[in-house]
Order: structure tokens, then C-alpha cells, then sequence
């Protein structure tokens, strides 16, 4: 079997990684976190990019290349 080739984990945001237009918990950020140290992570969503930082905080997951 050939090894995996990079992963890009991609996420929903509302509704998956917060409640619906609300912030990310403490714990889903600490997952989040975590998760990105061993792969690439991504997020789609349909509000804007305001809104995103809103919920989602904006130091971390600012710009493409996070
Ligand atoms: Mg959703």
C-alpha cells in the first residue's frame, strides 16, 4: 500500500466546530490546536471572513497559510 500523501483536514464551521454564529469553546480550540501540529487544517464556512475571526479567534487561523 503506498504511503498517504499530505492531509488537509478541512471543517464546517457552524454548526460543527461551533454552535451556530457563536465562538469556538476552549476545548474544540485545544483540539483544533493540537490537530493542526500534525496536519494542515482548514475551514469553510458561508459568513465572511469577519465573522470567522469572530468565532473562531484571530490569531490562529488567520490567512490562508495557518
Ligand atoms: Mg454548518
Amino acid at each position: 500500500m503506498a504511503a498517504p500523501g499530505p492531509v488537509l483536514c478541512l471543517f464546517d464551521i457552524d454548526g460543527t466546530l461551533t454552535a451556530p454564529r457563536q465562538k469556538i469553546t476552549k476545548e474544540m480550540d485545544a483540539f483544533l490546536q493540537k490537530l493542526r501540529q500534525k496536519l494542515k487544517i482548514g475551514v469553510v464556512g458561508g459568513s465572511d471572513f469577519e465573522k470567522v475571526r469572530e468565532q473562531l479567534g484571530d490569531d490562529e487561523y488567520s490567512g490562508s497559510s495557518g
